[in-house]
Protein backbone atom coordinates (compact mmCIF):
# COMPACT_ATOMS: atom_id res chain seq x y z
CA UNK A 1 0.00 0.00 0.00
CA UNK A 2 2.74 2.10 0.84
CA UNK A 3 4.62 1.23 -2.32
CA UNK A 4 1.75 2.69 -4.32
CA UNK A 5 1.13 5.39 -1.88
CA UNK A 6 3.96 7.28 -2.51
CA UNK A 7 4.41 7.39 -6.48
CA UNK A 8 0.68 8.74 -5.97
CA UNK A 9 1.76 11.56 -3.65
CA UNK A 10 4.68 12.03 -6.23
CA UNK A 11 2.06 12.47 -8.94
CA UNK A 12 0.07 14.78 -7.10
CA UNK A 13 3.65 17.14 -6.21
CA UNK A 14 4.19 16.81 -9.63
CA UNK A 15 0.90 17.87 -10.37
CA UNK A 16 0.87 21.11 -7.81
CA UNK A 17 4.16 21.94 -9.25
CA UNK A 18 3.01 21.61 -12.94
CA UNK A 19 0.28 23.75 -12.21
CA UNK A 20 1.50 26.07 -10.21
CA UNK A 21 4.18 26.70 -13.15
CA UNK A 22 1.65 27.34 -15.55
CA UNK A 23 -0.59 29.88 -12.90
CA UNK A 24 3.41 31.40 -13.09
CA UNK A 25 3.51 31.34 -16.64
CA UNK A 26 0.23 33.14 -17.41
CA UNK A 27 1.07 35.86 -14.87
CA UNK A 28 4.23 36.33 -17.17
CA UNK A 29 2.30 36.53 -20.34
CA UNK A 30 -0.18 39.18 -18.35
CA UNK A 31 3.22 41.19 -17.44
CA UNK A 32 4.65 40.49 -21.21
CA UNK A 33 1.63 41.91 -23.03
CA UNK A 34 2.47 44.72 -20.90
CA UNK A 35 5.97 45.25 -22.30
CA UNK A 36 6.47 49.15 -22.19
CA UNK A 37 7.14 50.40 -25.95
CA UNK A 38 8.32 53.44 -24.08
CA UNK A 39 11.57 54.01 -22.14
CA UNK A 40 12.23 56.20 -18.82
CA UNK A 41 13.55 59.67 -19.29
CA UNK A 42 17.34 58.94 -17.29
CA UNK A 43 16.29 61.87 -14.90
CA UNK A 44 12.76 60.06 -14.07
CA UNK A 45 11.39 59.93 -10.43
CA UNK A 46 11.22 57.06 -8.76
CA UNK A 47 8.60 58.72 -6.43
CA UNK A 48 5.27 57.44 -6.80
CA UNK A 49 2.29 60.13 -6.86
CA UNK A 50 0.56 59.92 -3.61
CA UNK A 51 -2.49 62.69 -4.04
CA UNK A 52 -3.64 61.44 -7.65
CA UNK A 53 -4.68 65.20 -9.24
CA UNK A 54 -5.04 63.64 -12.61
CA UNK A 55 -4.87 66.20 -15.94
CA UNK A 56 -4.98 65.70 -19.72
CA UNK A 57 -3.92 68.79 -21.15
CA UNK A 58 -4.17 69.11 -25.30
CA UNK A 59 -2.98 65.94 -25.55
CA UNK A 60 -3.43 64.67 -29.19
CA UNK A 61 -1.93 60.85 -30.24
CA UNK A 62 -1.96 58.82 -33.40
CA UNK A 63 -1.09 54.86 -33.73
CA UNK A 64 1.09 54.95 -36.95
CA UNK A 65 -0.38 58.03 -39.49
CA UNK A 66 -4.29 57.99 -38.24
CA UNK A 67 -5.16 60.33 -35.06
CA UNK A 68 -7.12 59.20 -32.77
CA UNK A 69 -6.91 61.68 -30.03
CA UNK A 70 -7.30 65.01 -31.06
CA UNK A 71 -6.58 67.95 -28.19
CA UNK A 72 -7.91 66.26 -25.59
CA UNK A 73 -8.23 68.48 -22.08
CA UNK A 74 -9.48 67.23 -18.65
CA UNK A 75 -9.42 67.21 -15.62
CA UNK A 76 -9.63 65.00 -12.45
CA UNK A 77 -9.75 66.49 -9.64
CA UNK A 78 -9.15 64.12 -6.14
CA UNK A 79 -11.53 62.45 -4.84
CA UNK A 80 -13.81 62.86 -8.10
CA UNK A 81 -15.06 60.10 -10.32
CA UNK A 82 -14.82 61.34 -13.90
CA UNK A 83 -16.37 59.33 -16.65
CA UNK A 84 -15.45 59.03 -20.80
CA UNK A 85 -18.49 57.66 -23.45
CA UNK A 86 -18.34 58.02 -26.63
CA UNK A 87 -19.20 55.78 -29.76
CA UNK A 88 -17.35 52.40 -30.43
CA UNK A 89 -13.65 53.52 -31.69
CA UNK A 90 -14.01 57.03 -30.09
CA UNK A 91 -10.79 56.91 -28.51
CA UNK A 92 -11.54 55.96 -25.28
CA UNK A 93 -9.37 53.15 -24.59
CA UNK A 94 -6.68 54.68 -26.09
CA UNK A 95 -7.01 57.53 -23.19
CA UNK A 96 -6.02 54.84 -20.93
CA UNK A 97 -3.39 53.23 -22.41
CA UNK A 98 -2.37 56.73 -22.98
CA UNK A 99 -2.38 57.40 -18.51
CA UNK A 100 -0.24 53.71 -18.22
CA UNK A 101 2.11 55.62 -20.67
CA UNK A 102 2.00 52.03 -23.01
CA UNK A 103 2.43 54.99 -25.72
CA UNK A 104 3.47 58.38 -25.39
CA UNK A 105 1.37 61.24 -26.07
CA UNK A 106 2.42 62.99 -29.71
CA UNK A 107 1.35 66.37 -28.10
CA UNK A 108 -0.29 68.03 -24.75
CA UNK A 109 1.11 66.45 -21.84
CA UNK A 110 -0.65 63.84 -18.48
CA UNK A 111 0.16 65.22 -15.45
CA UNK A 112 -0.91 63.50 -12.05
CA UNK A 113 -0.13 65.64 -8.91
CA UNK A 114 1.25 68.23 -11.10
CA UNK A 115 4.19 65.87 -12.66
CA UNK A 116 4.09 65.22 -16.39
CA UNK A 117 4.08 61.23 -16.26
CA UNK A 118 6.82 61.33 -18.87
CA UNK A 119 8.73 62.62 -15.99
CA UNK A 120 8.26 59.37 -13.59
CA UNK A 121 9.32 55.87 -14.16
CA UNK A 122 7.44 53.54 -15.62
CA UNK A 123 7.56 51.83 -12.07
CA UNK A 124 6.45 54.63 -9.64
CA UNK A 125 3.41 55.74 -12.30
CA UNK A 126 1.62 52.51 -12.22
CA UNK A 127 1.91 52.29 -8.91
CA UNK A 128 0.03 55.21 -8.72
CA UNK A 129 -2.61 53.37 -10.46
CA UNK A 130 -4.82 50.49 -10.01
CA UNK A 131 -7.01 49.30 -12.82
CA UNK A 132 -9.73 47.50 -13.31
CA UNK A 133 -9.95 46.00 -17.08
CA UNK A 134 -11.82 44.77 -19.47
CA UNK A 135 -11.30 41.87 -19.51
CA UNK A 136 -9.96 40.35 -15.80
CA UNK A 137 -7.42 37.83 -16.09
CA UNK A 138 -8.05 34.91 -13.43
CA UNK A 139 -5.31 32.02 -12.62
CA UNK A 140 -6.19 29.01 -12.66
CA UNK A 141 -6.28 29.13 -8.69
CA UNK A 142 -8.04 29.70 -5.32
CA UNK A 143 -10.67 32.76 -4.84
CA UNK A 144 -8.18 33.54 -2.21
CA UNK A 145 -5.40 33.54 -4.54
CA UNK A 146 -6.74 35.70 -7.31
CA UNK A 147 -8.04 38.52 -5.45
CA UNK A 148 -4.80 38.42 -3.30
CA UNK A 149 -2.43 39.05 -6.21
CA UNK A 150 -4.23 42.74 -5.83
CA UNK A 151 -0.82 43.38 -3.22
CA UNK A 152 0.88 40.12 -2.56
CA UNK A 153 1.91 41.47 1.09
CA UNK A 154 -1.84 42.32 1.91
CA UNK A 155 -3.01 40.99 5.32
CA UNK A 156 -5.86 39.14 5.55
CA UNK A 157 -7.76 41.68 7.14
CA UNK A 158 -7.17 44.23 4.35
CA UNK A 159 -8.07 41.13 1.86
CA UNK A 160 -11.05 40.79 3.78
CA UNK A 161 -12.13 44.58 3.31
CA UNK A 162 -11.73 44.55 -0.22
CA UNK A 163 -13.94 41.66 -0.87
CA UNK A 164 -16.84 43.00 0.98
CA UNK A 165 -16.08 46.60 -0.42
CA UNK A 166 -15.89 44.52 -3.65
CA UNK A 167 -19.59 43.00 -2.68
CA UNK A 168 -17.65 40.12 -2.91
CA UNK A 169 -18.60 38.65 0.95
CA UNK A 170 -21.73 36.86 0.32
CA UNK A 171 -21.41 35.41 -3.29
CA UNK A 172 -17.57 33.42 -1.64
CA UNK A 173 -19.93 32.82 1.61
CA UNK A 174 -22.30 30.68 -1.08
CA UNK A 175 -19.54 28.68 -2.51
CA UNK A 176 -19.19 25.15 -0.66
CA UNK A 177 -15.01 25.66 -0.80
CA UNK A 178 -16.00 29.49 0.42
CA UNK A 179 -11.89 31.22 -0.10
CA UNK A 180 -10.53 28.06 -1.31
CA UNK A 181 -12.67 27.81 -4.33
CA UNK A 182 -11.17 27.25 -7.60
CA UNK A 183 -11.92 29.67 -10.12
CA UNK A 184 -11.13 27.59 -13.21
CA UNK A 185 -9.22 27.99 -16.38
CA UNK A 186 -9.30 31.67 -16.99
CA UNK A 187 -11.75 32.08 -14.11
CA UNK A 188 -14.30 29.94 -16.69
CA UNK A 189 -16.42 29.22 -13.59
CA UNK A 190 -16.99 32.79 -12.22
CA UNK A 191 -19.63 34.68 -14.47
CA UNK A 192 -18.38 37.79 -16.06
CA UNK A 193 -19.50 40.46 -13.57
CA UNK A 194 -18.32 38.10 -10.71
CA UNK A 195 -15.14 37.85 -12.64
CA UNK A 196 -15.01 42.02 -12.53
CA UNK A 197 -15.98 42.27 -8.86
CA UNK A 198 -12.81 40.15 -8.04
CA UNK A 199 -10.86 42.63 -10.11
CA UNK A 200 -12.48 44.97 -8.02
CA UNK A 201 -11.40 43.78 -4.81
CA UNK A 202 -7.86 43.37 -6.12
CA UNK A 203 -7.91 46.93 -7.30
CA UNK A 204 -9.28 48.28 -3.52
CA UNK A 205 -6.11 45.79 -2.31
CA UNK A 206 -3.33 47.58 -4.48
CA UNK A 207 -4.53 50.79 -2.31
CA UNK A 208 -3.61 53.52 -4.71
CA UNK A 209 -4.90 56.93 -5.18
CA UNK A 210 -6.06 56.61 -8.92
CA UNK A 211 -8.80 54.21 -9.78
CA UNK A 212 -9.21 53.28 -13.46
CA UNK A 213 -12.47 51.34 -14.29
CA UNK A 214 -12.89 50.07 -17.87
CA UNK A 215 -16.55 48.67 -18.32
CA UNK A 216 -16.72 45.51 -20.27
CA UNK A 217 -18.48 45.98 -23.57
CA UNK A 218 -19.94 42.59 -22.57
CA UNK A 219 -24.07 43.03 -21.71
CA UNK A 220 -24.60 42.11 -17.70
CA UNK A 221 -27.54 41.25 -16.79
CA UNK A 222 -29.40 43.85 -14.13
CA UNK A 223 -28.37 42.36 -10.72
CA UNK A 224 -24.91 41.60 -11.75
CA UNK A 225 -24.75 45.36 -13.36
CA UNK A 226 -26.38 46.74 -9.75
CA UNK A 227 -23.52 44.35 -7.55
CA UNK A 228 -20.63 45.86 -10.04
CA UNK A 229 -22.19 49.41 -9.91
CA UNK A 230 -22.17 49.09 -5.78
CA UNK A 231 -18.97 47.45 -5.69
CA UNK A 232 -17.14 50.65 -7.79
CA UNK A 233 -19.24 53.18 -5.67
CA UNK A 234 -17.48 51.51 -2.31
CA UNK A 235 -14.57 51.21 -4.22
CA UNK A 236 -13.74 54.70 -5.92
CA UNK A 237 -14.77 56.38 -1.98
CA UNK A 238 -10.73 58.10 -1.29
CA UNK A 239 -9.89 57.24 -4.72
CA UNK A 240 -9.68 60.06 -7.90
CA UNK A 241 -11.48 57.64 -10.32
CA UNK A 242 -11.86 57.70 -14.07
CA UNK A 243 -14.47 55.18 -15.67
CA UNK A 244 -14.80 54.39 -19.06
CA UNK A 245 -18.62 53.67 -19.45
CA UNK A 246 -20.25 51.76 -22.24
CA UNK A 247 -23.11 51.50 -20.09
CA UNK A 248 -24.80 55.30 -19.38
CA UNK A 249 -26.36 53.93 -16.23
CA UNK A 250 -23.02 52.93 -14.89
CA UNK A 251 -22.25 56.87 -14.72
CA UNK A 252 -25.34 58.96 -14.00
CA UNK A 253 -23.99 59.74 -10.77
CA UNK A 254 -20.12 60.84 -11.81
CA UNK A 255 -19.20 64.32 -10.86
CA UNK A 256 -18.24 65.48 -14.83
CA UNK A 257 -18.90 63.40 -17.99
CA UNK A 258 -16.72 63.85 -20.83
CA UNK A 259 -18.31 62.74 -24.45
CA UNK A 260 -15.79 62.06 -26.68
CA UNK A 261 -16.50 61.73 -30.63
CA UNK A 262 -13.81 60.36 -33.30
CA UNK A 263 -11.27 61.46 -31.01
CA UNK A 264 -12.54 64.61 -29.67
CA UNK A 265 -14.15 65.97 -26.53
CA UNK A 266 -17.70 67.43 -27.92
CA UNK A 267 -19.31 67.87 -24.21
CA UNK A 268 -18.77 67.35 -21.17
CA UNK A 269 -20.93 67.96 -17.63
CA UNK A 270 -22.91 66.08 -15.16
CA UNK A 271 -25.45 63.75 -16.55
CA UNK A 272 -28.72 66.55 -16.35
CA UNK A 273 -26.61 69.02 -17.64
CA UNK A 274 -26.06 66.82 -20.66
CA UNK A 275 -29.18 65.52 -20.93
CA UNK A 276 -30.59 69.39 -20.80
CA UNK A 277 -28.06 70.20 -23.54
CA UNK A 278 -29.68 67.75 -26.18
CA UNK A 279 -26.54 66.77 -27.83
CA UNK A 280 -24.77 63.72 -28.47
CA UNK A 281 -24.93 62.42 -24.82
CA UNK A 282 -28.89 62.54 -24.63
CA UNK A 283 -28.64 60.67 -27.82
CA UNK A 284 -26.72 58.16 -26.55
CA UNK A 285 -28.52 58.30 -23.23
CA UNK A 286 -32.17 57.76 -25.53
CA UNK A 287 -30.79 54.85 -27.80
CA UNK A 288 -29.40 52.71 -24.58
CA UNK A 289 -32.98 53.21 -22.69
CA UNK A 290 -34.77 52.46 -25.99
CA UNK A 291 -32.77 49.05 -26.54
CA UNK A 292 -33.01 48.32 -22.61
P1 LIG B 1 -14.66 50.76 -27.85
O1 LIG B 1 -15.81 51.47 -27.18
O2 LIG B 1 -15.14 49.99 -29.06
O3 LIG B 1 -13.82 49.95 -26.91
P2 LIG B 1 -12.80 53.01 -27.85
O4 LIG B 1 -13.52 54.31 -27.78
O5 LIG B 1 -12.21 52.50 -26.59
O6 LIG B 1 -13.73 51.91 -28.52
P3 LIG B 1 -10.11 52.85 -28.91
O7 LIG B 1 -9.90 51.41 -28.59
O8 LIG B 1 -9.42 53.86 -28.07
O9 LIG B 1 -11.67 53.19 -28.97
O10 LIG B 1 -9.71 53.07 -30.43
C1 LIG B 1 -9.70 54.35 -31.06
C2 LIG B 1 -9.27 54.17 -32.50
O11 LIG B 1 -7.91 53.75 -32.54
C3 LIG B 1 -10.08 53.11 -33.24
O12 LIG B 1 -10.34 53.59 -34.54
C4 LIG B 1 -9.17 51.92 -33.29
O13 LIG B 1 -9.36 51.17 -34.46
C5 LIG B 1 -7.78 52.55 -33.27
N1 LIG B 1 -6.79 51.70 -32.60
C6 LIG B 1 -6.88 51.18 -31.36
N2 LIG B 1 -5.78 50.48 -31.03
C7 LIG B 1 -4.95 50.57 -32.11
C8 LIG B 1 -3.63 50.08 -32.39
N3 LIG B 1 -2.95 49.37 -31.49
N4 LIG B 1 -3.10 50.37 -33.61
C9 LIG B 1 -3.77 51.11 -34.51
N5 LIG B 1 -5.00 51.61 -34.29
C10 LIG B 1 -5.59 51.35 -33.12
Amino acid sequence: MMQLFIPLNFLGFVYREIRGALANIERMFTILDKVPKVVDSPNASGKSPTIGALQFKQVSFQYDERTVLKDISFDVPVGQKIAVVGDSGAGKSTLIKLLFRFYDVNQGQILIDGIDIKDLTQQALRQAIAIVPQDTVLFNDSLYENIRYGRLDATQAEIEQAVELAHLTDFIESLPDKWQTKVGERGLKLSGGEKQRVSIARAILKSTPILVFDEATSSLDSRSEKAILNALRDAAKGHTSLVVAHRLSTIIDADNIIVLSQGKVVESGTHNQLINAQGLYAHLWQIQNERA
